[in-house]
């Protein structure tokens, strides 16, 4: 911004909104007031915005990073009355309507959090402190290059017991992002492993796949479920199901039937909790971290406080105690939230939100996925086909949308991707705790 920019911003006669989060809700909102009358400021510890649902192919070095990011500034820059800021917030004082961060305290008359979740280790302490997780860009790219390092030092080592260590890769957590993982890993194998690492068997690589329900994507229709199944078996990976980790010592990881698995690399997406900022517990729902909201998602006690996306716990009879954390609730509540923004500024009531639910969807491999929409179910490669296209339309802009679409069809027709670079090499963290 400009000085005279800058002093124009300040000086916009309208209530402030500080979104803190720029998500996918967090953005729909911002996109949203742009023109309105509302004097907006995003606030986020990162600078861009992450299409979370495609970070597992970043990680399998699919996509670069910057195929599925996209600059906040690039985005607001446009905008006359909108502003960003790139900072942490570390409390919320509802009482004098402030939000203090670790770049400085901002006051607002209306605050929006959408500050989504973090990975919920269901307090295990010890994969905590040494498993790998799946939530940035940042943490994808950690992925990409461990995996890629413990190729290089397996391919070096005669003995085959430790080469498999080296090339067990476990992921706790069969949900869509797990199958997700596994099912690109598995690809990996058959086919960069085996035709680039010829000095050893790609059999010796194992992916395993760990999930205490009995069966995976538990939230889709059985039959998306079976068939996930049936295609991530037939790709080879050791799906172990009715399976809990029960502890995580240096290279071993303990399983609640009493075995273990030797593996250098355990990937935990065995789920989430809201990411709650101090200063608003007394709304927050303690098992799930999320704030309670009402059916404007205005939070619970919290007078001028909105809570939208993963973040928002909006119970009722159809979704129990609030809507699947997914990318279509937090567009949905962020779109709805500007609705009853702007119906606030022109002195009607705010309306209740319901949820569209537009269907469910994984995909497994190469040219595979499950689609679930409605009872429907289907898989195979037409579902591959929709959700390649669904995923493509809700990248941000058209930058996104062309790398996306070059580097899939690249790496489909060729199978050569290419973003196998050890760039920022990763260093493991020990499991030993810090007095
Ligand atoms: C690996 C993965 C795969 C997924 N796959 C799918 C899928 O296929 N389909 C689907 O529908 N959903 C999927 N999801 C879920 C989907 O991404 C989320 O439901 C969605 O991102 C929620 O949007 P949100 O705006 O609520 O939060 P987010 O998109 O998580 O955004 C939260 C933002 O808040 C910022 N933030 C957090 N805390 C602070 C703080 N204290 N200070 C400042 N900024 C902060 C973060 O930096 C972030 O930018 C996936 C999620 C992951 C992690």
């Amino acid at each position: 911004m400009a000085t005279s920019e800058k002093a124009a911003y300040d000086a916009l006669p309208y209530p402030r909104v500080v979104v803190v989060g720029g998500g996918f809700a967090g953005l729909a909102v911002v996109n949203g007031l742009a023109g309105k009358p509302y004097k907006v400021l995003l606030i986020d510890k990162q600078n861009h915005h992450c299409f979370q649902p495609l970070l597992y192919q970043v990680a399998t070095a699919s996509l670069g990073a910057d195929s599925i990011a996209h600059p906040f500034r690039r985005t607001v820059g446009p905008m006359s009355n909108v502003a960003f800021r790139m900072a942490a917030v570390k409390k919320v004082d509802p009482a004098n309507k402030q939000v203090i961060t670790d770049r400085g305290t901002y006051d607002y008359d209306i605050l929006v959090l959408a500050t989504g979740t973090v990975t919920n280790f269901f307090g295990m302490e010890d994969c905590e402190r040494t498993a790998m997780q799946l939530k940035t860009i940042g943490q994808a790219l950690d992925i990409r290059s461990d995996f890629l390092q413990e190729f290089e030092t397996a391919v070096a080592l005669d003995d085959v017991e430790e080469q498999r260590r080296y090339l067990s890769f476990v992921i706790v957590g069969a949900g869509p992002t797990g199958v997700e993982l596994a099912g690109a890993l598995a690809e990996i194998k058959r086919s960069v492993v085996k035709h680039e690492y010829r000095e050893m068997d790609n059999e010796t690589m194992q992916i395993v796949l760990i999930d205490s329900n009995d069966k995976v994507l538990k939230n889709f229709n059985e039959a998306s479920s079976d068939r996930a199944l049936t295609y991530l078996q037939e790709l080879g990976v050791n799906v172990r199901l009715n399976t809990r980790v029960v502890g995580l010592e240096d290279d071993e990881l303990m399983l609640n039937d009493g075995s273990s698995i030797r593996t250098n690399t355990v990937i935990w997406a065995a789920g989430v909790r809201g990411a709650s900022v101090p200063g608003m517990e007394a709304a927050m729902d303690p098992r799930s971290g999320r704030y309670r909201v009402d059916p404007q998602n205005a939070v619970e006690g919290m007078p001028d406080v909105y809570a939208i996306g993963d973040i928002a716990a909006m119970r009722n009879e159809e979704w129990g105690d609030g809507h699947p954390q997914v990318a279509q609730v937090a567009l949905q509540q962020g779109d709805h939230l500007v609705k009853n923004l702007v119906r606030k500024a022109e002195g009607k009531e705010a309306l209740p939100f319901t949820y569209k639910h537009q269907g469910s969807m994984a995909v497994i491999g190469r040219y595979r996925a499950v689609v679930d929409l409605g009872q429907r179910s289907f898989g195979g490669f037409f579902a591959w086909l929709v959700w390649m296209f669904v995923h493509v339309v809700q990248l941000v802009d058209f930058r996104n949308r062309f790398m996306v679409l070059f580097n899939w069809g690249w790496k489909y027709l060729s199978w050569r991707n290419t973003i196998r670079l050890i760039i920022r090499p990763y260093v493991r963290r020990t499991n030993i705790r810090l007095r």
